[in-house]
């Protein structure tokens, strides 16, 4: 027996037990962004790396330390996409819209690829679901985004073990004044800060607000903010949105701190946390980008997005005991014989044209008390018993497995007599 091959760290199989929750969170987002217009995108899987080091920036740590990247046979420097908004953005300039229409929105979802430690809610590979907007600056845009998200909190049962964290990370007009503010704050704490901070404050400054050590965090309260520094239309911006989540009634908290991690971002930027879910509680997060079109060789459009990890909203739901609506499987055909397995294939085939119902045929050829309990194990409704005896009398016995009952039923009336106790 040759050796066991297995999974690279930090990658994980997904099974049917696990993957009801996926295909859940996957419709339900899908449906809420088909119906408020959005447009689904689906981008590769490799792109040219200077995509995102010139979209994340050279000192964001995905570019740094995260990407995959290697050379194809070429030497061309690929990378697997570490997050979705670029690929988007260089796919909508690619296919020439901003010339076409005067904005867009697109959803998409699919894996994404970052060489993290990994941990639990922390992958290699991991998968996310977002959407971008493209072409509306107003302050009514960015509410419009985060009503989809809190849309779907709502829809999955987790509104209340979520938190929206709200903040404004300024605009070029105003950013470079506070970065200035900032650093000679900064120069003042260097013995206390880590080290990845002091070289943050010349590559980086504003992800000082990103570190995770107790003892920089610890001096923030004393750091200036940038929300205290932004200019009129990035205040003006930023009340109005405040406005425009309170009358949808969309609960949300100021974050002075929120930065996030991406050098894109301007003006409102958000996370969504889930409540108790530990040190990786961040499920969501997006902002606004409205260099990055231009930024990426296409005119001034501006942006706005979000992007939530999948396997993080599965362990919050999990930690909240939410599970997807089971469907039971109504029929198992029992056939006893080889003959009666041809005959269960057909009517099975016949009866799934007519029904979106799970109805299967046991092939396994094993004896039917073996057959039953198989049955009964896997939580059918009806077994559909067919032997010799029974293709005789060209009809199948229907045993409810959950009362014992056994009804005689003729093949043609199998599919009117399922309708009939589906709507009992
Ligand atoms: P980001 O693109 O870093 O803003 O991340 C958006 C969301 O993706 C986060 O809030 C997480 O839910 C999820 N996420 C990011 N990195 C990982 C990872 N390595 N493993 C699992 N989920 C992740």
């Amino acid at each position: 027996m040759g050796q066991k091959i297995t999974a690279i760290k930090g990658t994980h199989d997904l099974f049917e037990t696990e993957l009801r929750n996926w295909r859940w969170i996957e419709s339900e987002f899908c449906k809420l962004c088909l119906a408020r217009g959005y447009s689904e995108i689906r981008t590769p899987y490799i792109e040219p790396t200077e995509l995102f080091v010139r979209s994340l920036g050279e000192s964001a740590t995905v570019v740094g330390k995260e990407m995959y990247t290697f050379q194809d046979k070429k030497g061309l420097s690929i990378s697997l996409r570490p997050e979705g908004t670029a690929p988007v953005v260089r796919a909508y300039i690619e296919a020439g819209l901003p010339q076409q229409t005067a904005f867009a929105r697109f959803f998409y979802l699919g894996p994404m690829f970052r060489y993290e430690q990994p941990q639990k809610g922390r992958q290699r590979q991991f998968h996310q679901m977002g959407v971008e907007v493209f072409g509306l600056s107003t302050p009514a845009a960015d509410c419009d985004v985060i009503a989809l998200a809190d849309a779907l909190w709502r829809t999955l049962g987790m509104l209340d073990t979520t938190v929206l964290l709200l903040n404004s990370v300024g605009c070029d007009l105003c950013r470079p004044h506070y970065l200035q503010i900032l650093v000679t704050h900064l120069q003042k704490y260097r013995s206390i800060l880590c080290k990845e901070c002091n070289e943050r404050i010349t590559t980086n400054p504003l992800r000082v607000f990103d570190c995770k050590t107790s003892q920089c965090r610890a001096q923030f309260p004393d750091f200036p903010k940038i929300i205290d520094h932004a200019c009129a239309d990035c205040s003006t911006h930023f009340s109005q949105l405040c406005h425009g989540l309170d009358s949808l009634h969309i609960a949300y908290e100021l974050d002075p701190l929120l930065v996030r991690g991406l050098d894109y971002y301007k003006r409102s930027a958000f996370e969504w946390r889930a409540k108790g879910l530990g040190s990786q509680d961040a499920l969501a997060g997006g902002g606004r980008y409205d260099k990055l079109v231009s930024e990426l060789g296409g005119p001034e459009v501006p942006g706005i997005g979000f992007a939530l990890g999948c396997e993080r909203l599965l362990i919050a739901m999990e930690a909240a005991g939410l599970k997807a609506p089971v469907q039971t499987r109504l029929i198992d055909f029992l056939p006893l014989d080889s003959e009666s397995q041809w005959l269960a294939l057909r009517l099975q085939n016949e009866l799934l044209r007519m029904t979106a119902h799970i109805i299967t045929v046991n092939l396994s050829g094993a004896s039917l008390k073996t057959q039953l309990k198989n049955a009964s194990k896997s939580g059918v409704r009806y077994a559909l018993i067919i032997g010799q005896a029974e293709r005789d009398a060209g009809e199948v016995i229907c045993k409810d497995m959950s009362t014992g009952e056994q009804k005689k039923i003729p093949f043609t009336d199998i599919a009117h007599y399922i309708q009939n106790v589906c709507h009992e």
